[in-house]
Parts: structure tokens; C-alpha cells; sequence
């Protein structure tokens, strides 16, 4: 346990969805690693998701972690009694009540920075007013945006140039300017940036809050996107600290397993089911923790997939509580007995995608799930929904090469696109699984993967900006 960095102080405060407070969990474990001390700054209903890792991160020696809950605001906004998480609001138009409430757990934070005084705090970029609150203490704000650089410095550079201005129609394709690749996107891919709803404020608020912090921690690694890091720190000016993967501060099974509290299934059943497979031979189908596919799409999904003739685990997600369990056709899971395993909930996915018998990975593309199979290692089937799903796509087909996009054209809050069908899907499953192309993005995958081990090794480009920024909040701190 390192001791010469006992005098920082660190806030941590996780936006409410897994996505969010996964990665920052994550991020917590490897300052304890070094030494600092750690508060994490939650509400009661949270604490259970990520109680387990914060457990097993203490049979690792390093440094104790904090825990402090504010009381969430959910009935005076209209939410109901126990809606502290994105996963329990009722329905995506409550979601701005949620962002009120979250508003609300601005003066109880301040409370807490008063009468701690961290060093510094590592907010989600969920909560735009944290640069003030802790500006006000003379403490540091730094961003967490859960994002790579390339998206943040795409973003950024289509909020400066706005060349979707330039198009005629929604479908029109135009190129990011001043950015490195010849990046190519339509309007209906950006979705959320170009919308002007009740969000957009919000939208407005977190970039003036983000300019006006300290910088930003990045979930990604230098090697994996040099060019973008370039862009962002040398030509936008930000300051930006990429010290991930994050997931691979989980060394032990243990750990992999429970990210979050409870999987849905056994994990040894899972991996005994892989064990008895070829290397390279089972796809990964998961779209993470929020999209919910509507039935139809489901189905296109199962008849790819079945017509790709390749062996797969498919992530199928929990069905709202009072729907019915989607079941594909009538056969379909029978025909497919000994070819997939279907897991309706949460799966162990950094363990599975760490399983020499993944060949590939059909995903929604958030930055999580992405960096999680480019750490293993493992090629991609890109299948975007939302967020800057679109922009982690065009990162991992166009810019590294591991990647085949399925064809979703247009951004959707949560639901898909329903132009995607089943032979699209067999299409890009079997690009990456089979053909000729396999074998050069299966190599450059591995490739990718070993540069990611050696950055968070010691000494690495992560580890080491990851000690440059612990070094440099000490000397803001004397
Ligand atoms: N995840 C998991 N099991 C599941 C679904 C998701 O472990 O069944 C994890 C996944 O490993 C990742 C996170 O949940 O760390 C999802 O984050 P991502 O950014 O990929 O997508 P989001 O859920 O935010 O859309």
C-alpha cells in the first residue's frame, strides 16, 4: 500500500447509472491503489450496486474507501419512493425530473466539502454545478465524462464548426473538420446534439461547467487514440488524464465478477459452457445496461444470428417487470441448445469477454462496453444506438480497423433502428467471425489488447499519468 500520497483527499461522485458508476468504482480502487484516500458519494440505493467490488477491493490491501450517502430528492420531483437509480425511473420522460432531483444534491455536497475539505473532486459531468460548489472550497474539479477522447473532441469540434449546418438532408453525409481520419457522419447519427428540447440547457450547462474545471479523466489510454488526445489537449486546449482501461484494475475472478452486485447467472456456468468451446469460435452479444430493443428488433437479432451459423451468448437484458419474457419463436431456443446460451439480466461481461472461446462482439458501442473488448482483445460487430455510440462505431471500424458496422443509420433513444434486419446482422457477424478480413482484425485487436495491459502496467502511459496527476493535486494542495 503506498503511503506518500496519505495527505490527498479525493471526492468521487458517480452519476446514477451503471454505465456512470461502474468505471468511477473502478477509478476509485486505483487511487486507493496508490495510496489516496477515497470518498465516494452516493445515495443509500446506490450504495448495494457497488458495495460487493468496494468488499473485495479490501482483500487487495489497498487503502480504505469512504462511503457517504445524501438523502435523494425523488418524491419532491414527482419520482416515486425509491427511484434513486436511471434504472428505476418508470419512463424516459421522467428522466429530466431525475436530472431536477439530482440538482437538488447540490447543497448536501457542499455540506459534506465543507466539513471534509477533500483535495480535489471527480464529479460526473451529470453534475455541471459541482465546479462551482467545489470552487467556492478553493478545491479542483475534475470531469468525468465516461467517454473516449475521440468523442470529446468530436463533440467539441462539431459545437465550434457545426458542419451538419451544411447538409440538406438528415441522411447527407458530411465530414468533421480539423479532425484527424476524415471522419464522415449524417445528422440523423448525432441525434441528441442537434435536438433543441427541454435538454438542451442542461446540454449547455455541462460544456460551460466542463471548461471552467480543472480538467478531465479520461477512461481510455493514450496509445489507443494519440491523434484525438493530440486534438484535445494541444489544439483545444483541455487537460485531459487517460488512465484507463479501468476495467483492468480487476484482477482476480472475484473482482470481474461483481462490478455490479449480482449477475444473473452462475459464472461458472458460463464459463464452463465456454470452456467447452474452440478459441474464437462464440459471438458476445450485450447492448449494455439501458437499451431495451423493442420485441421485433429481438427477433431480427435471434434470425441473424441463427443464420450466421456461428455459437453465441446473447445478453438479452430484463424485460420491464410486468412485460412478458420475450422468447424468440417457438424453436428457436431449442434449435439452438447447444449453439447459445441466452442470459435474461446481467452478465458477468468483462469475464466472458476475457474468454479465449469469444471470437467477437456484437455491441451497442458504449465506451465501456468498447474499451472492455478492446482490452480483450476481441473484434467487434458495431451496433449503435444512442449517446456518442455513433462516434465509438466510426473509432473502431474506420480509425482502428477491428470493427464492422451492422448499418444503423439513425440515432434512437434507447430502442434501435428499426432499418437493421436479420441478414445485415448474419452479414457483419459473419465478416468478423469467418472471412478473409477475420484474421487481420483478430490480429490487430490482440494488438490493441497488449498495448492496454502494458499502460496500466507500472510504468505505463496510464499509470504514469495517472502519478502525474496525483503529483500534481498534492502540489495544489500545499
Ligand atoms: N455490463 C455487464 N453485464 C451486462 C451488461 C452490462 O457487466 O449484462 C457492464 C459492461 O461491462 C459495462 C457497463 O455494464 O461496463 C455498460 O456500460 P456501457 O458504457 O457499455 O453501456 P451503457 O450501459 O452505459 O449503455
Amino acid at each position: 500500500m503506498g503511503t506518500k500520497y496519505d495527505s490527498l483527499h479525493i471526492f468521487f461522485f458517480p452519476f446514477m447509472a451503471h454505465g456512470h458508476v461502474i468505471p468511477l468504482v473502478d477509478m476509485v480502487k486505483l487511487f486507493a491503489a496508490k495510496g489516496v484516500k477515497t470518498t465516494i458519494i452516493t445515495t443509500p440505493l446506490n450504495v448495494p450496486t457497488f458495495s460487493k467490488a468496494i468488499e473485495n477491493a479490501k482483500t487487495h490491501r489497498i487503502k480504505e474507501i469512504q462511503i457517504q450517502t445524501i438523502k435523494f430528492p425523488n418524491v419532491e420531483v414527482g419520482l416515486p419512493e425509491g427511484c434513486e437509480h436511471v434504472d428505476s425511473i418508470p419512463s424516459p420522460n421522467l428522466f429530466p425530473a431525475f436530472l431536477e432531483a439530482i440538482a437538488l444534491l447540490k447543497e448536501p455536497f457542499e455540506q459534506f466539502l465543507f466539513q471534509q475539505r477533500p483535495n480535489c473532486v471527480v464529479a460526473d459531468m451529470f453534475f455541471p454545478w459541482a465546479t462551482n460548489s467545489a470552487a467556492k472550497f478553493g478545491i479542483p474539479r475534475l470531469v468525468f465524462h465516461g467517454i473516449s477522447l475521440f468523442s470529446l473532441s468530436a463533440t467539441a469540434t462539431m459545437t465550434l464548426y457545426e458542419p451538419y449546418n451544411n447538409t440538406s438532408s438528415d441522411s447527407e453525409l458530411f465530414v468533421i473538420p480539423n479532425f484527424p481520419g476524415e471522419i464522415k457522419m449524417t445528422r440523423l447519427q448525432v441525434g441528441n446534439l442537434l435536438s433543441k428540447d427541454e435538454m438542451s440547457s442542461f446540454w449547455k450547462e455541462v460544456h460551460e461547467s466542463d471548461v471552467k474545471s480543472y480538467g478531465v479523466v479520461v477512461n481510455s489510454f493514450y496509445e489507443l487514440e494519440k491523434d484525438y488526445a493530440d486534438l484535445y489537449v494541444k489544439k483545444l486546449g483541455r487537460k485531459a488524464w487517460p488512465i484507463g482501461p479501468l476495467s483492468l484494475c480487476n484482477k482476480d475472478k472475484e473482482d470481474k465478477t461483481y462490478r455490479r452486485n449480482k449477475t444473473s447467472i452462475d459464472d461458472h456456468e458460463c464459463l464452463k459452457w465456454l470452456d467447452s468451446k474452440r478459441s474464437n469460435s462464440v459471438v458476445y452479444v450485450c447492448f449494455g445496461s439501458v437499451v431495451r430493443f423493442p420485441n421485433s428488433m429481438l427477433r431480427e437479432i435471434a434470425m441473424g444470428l441463427e443464420a450466421s451459423g456461428q455459437q453465441f451468448i446473447w445478453v438479452m437484458g430484463k424485460q420491464k417487470e410486468d412485460s412478458e419474457e420475450w422468447v424468440p419463436d417457438e424453436g428457436f431456443e431449442k434449435r439452438m441448445e447447444h449453439k447459445g446460451l441466452i442470459i435474461r439480466g446481467w452478465a458477468p461481461q468483462v469475464l466472458i469477454l476475457e474468454h479465449e472461446a469469444i471470437g467477437a462482439f456484437v455491441t451497442h458501442c458504449g465506451w465501456n462496453s468498447t474499451l472492455e473488448g478492446v482490452a480483450a482483445g476481441v473484434p467487434m460487430i458495431t451496433f449503435p444506438v444512442s449517446a456518442e455510440q455513433f462516434y465509438n462505431e466510426k473509432l473502431l471500424t474506420e480509425v482502428l480497423k477491428i470493427g464492422v458496422p451492422v448499418g444503423v443509420k439513425k440515432w434512437t433513444l434507447f430502442v434501435g433502428d428499426d432499418s437493421v434486419k436479420w441478414d445485415a446482422i448474419e452479414k457483419a457477424v459473419k465478416r468478423v467471425m469467418v472471412e478473409e478480413e477475420a484474421e487481420g482484425m483478430r490480429n490487430r485487436a490482440k494488438a490493441l489488447a497488449q498495448m492496454a495491459r502494458l499502460a496500466v502496467e507500472e510504468g505505463g502511459s496510464s499509470d504514469l499519468n495517472l502519478d502525474a496527476l496525483i503529483v500534481e493535486l498534492c502540489s495544489l494542495s500545499h
